[in-house]
């Protein structure tokens, strides 16, 4: 009798067929066994599975091994679509994608997100709505969402902890608020980590160990080691904002309440402020890069000397972790080599040169996209785990 517990165990392992089809090309029947070393018929019963929930499709192209044409089978990246948002403090862009984390639809808006959480997150599920209707596709379509947050988020609960720039979202539970109204798993992380991760999935960046440093109001950083974003025991790995300048004057003040701090001498509202006393109007990072490019000798030298302030913290970083690249992003980033030579300039003097053989230093592939693609990332990565695809195969 075929009972339930028959037909899942039939499609336990379709997961990671899927996997397999997902990270390469499209793969013949025959293939796959020699691939997974499993029986054929076993082969066959998996792929019938994923083949009926359509995470894979016949693939157009046929190899012809001598005699008759061999089917071929690929993952099919438009089986489901992934709601996917960066808000920022003033800014924000959302985004829907499909399963290789293509941007299919977008809209960036100025939305302030100390409005407090309902607010904003209301707004959200309204452009999320109005672009899945532009699309022509629905709710049912969608297979989870993910949340880039401009603050702290513990990662286990989605939860923003104490932000300093979101007031009223301290402990907001965001993916039970908007799973409610969406109907779809929520995954919510702290903006830096997304942009890592989009930076590392959907860049060029061919290698497990990655830094990604955002420029921007404030400084963070986000890690990905052996491939996978390290968030540390609570999720706040990679604060790097508050690291101690080793050559700061003591009178700098940051508003953690220490002195010194690289985010209070080199990010891009501490920027603003040093141009702003001098009597030109700057409000911000983007002001700063502005003015550099309009020929502001000030803005130029103190460009510069972030990039060696952000320079002297990296390198401690470089010779701690041994990281293959370093990719800078964020508003001050469009600085370009104005601000990318002061953070070289230290990091060569300050790291030890087998840390530095082969670093890479540059600036971020995808600019403001690589929150939004991000997000969806971490989406993608949690429901087509293997054992998600699995338990979604046998619910
Ligand atoms: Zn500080």
């Amino acid at each position: 009798m075929l009972t339930l517990d028959t037909l899942n165990g039939a499609t336990a392992g379709a997961g990671a067929l899927l996997s397999l089809l997902r990270e390469g090309p499209p793969r013949t029947r025959t293939e796959l066994v020699q691939l997974t070393g499993l029986a054929r018929s076993t082969v066959s019963l998996r792929l019938d599975a994923l083949l009926r929930h359509r995470w894979v499709l016949p693939a157009d192209d046929v190899v012809s091994s001598g005699g008759r044409p061999a089917a071929m089978f690929a993952f099919n990246r438009t089986a489901r679509l992934v709601l996917a948002a960066d808000l920022g403090v003033m800014h924000e862009r959302v985004a829907i994608t499909d399963l290789g984390g293509t941007v299919l639809a977008e809209r960036t808006a100025d939305a302030p997100i100390d409005r407090g959480p309902e607010a904003a997150l209301g707004r959200l599920v309204r452009t999320f709505t109005d672009l899945l209707d532009e699309s022509g596709r629905d709710l049912a379509d969608v297979c989870g969402a993910g949340i880039g947050l401009p603050g702290p988020v513990e990662y286990s609960t989605g939860r923003p902890v104490n932000p300093p720039l979101m007031p009223g979202w301290d402990r907001f539970p965001v993916p039970e608020w908007l799973g409610e109204r969406l109907g779809v798993p929520v995954l919510v992380d702290n903006d830096v980590n997304i942009m890592a991760l989009g930076e590392h999935r959907a860049g060029r960046q061919q290698t497990g160990q990655l830094v990604f440093v955002k420029i921007g109001t404030g400084i963070g950083c986000g890690v990905i080691s052996d491939g996978r974003l390290h968030r540390g025991a609570q999720g706040a790995a990679g604060d790097i904002g508050h690291i101690r300048v080793a050559t700061a004057d003591d009178d700098v003040l940051c508003h953690c309440g220490n002195v010194g701090c690289l985010e209070a001498l080199a990010g891009g509202a501490a920027l603003a402020a040093r141009i702003a006393a001098t009597g030109v109007p700057a409000t911000g990072g983007r002001d700063v890069v502005a003015l550099l490019r309009a020929g502001n000798r000030d803005a130029a030298q103190l460009v510069r000397q972030a990039g060696r302030e952000i320079g002297d913290v990296l390198a401690t970083i470089v010779n701690f972790f041994n990281p293959a690249a370093i990719v800078i992003g964020g508003d001050l980033a469009d600085a370009g080599e104005h601000l990318l030579a002061g953070v070289r300039e230290a990091i060569y003097k300050r790291s030890l040169p087998l840390a530095t053989q082969h670093l890479r230093i540059q600036g971020s592939e995808l600019g403001d996209r690589a929150g939004v693609i991000g997000a969806a990332v971490m989406v993608l990565e949690h429901v087509l785990a293997p054992e998600a695809v699995d338990s979604a195969l046998a619910g």
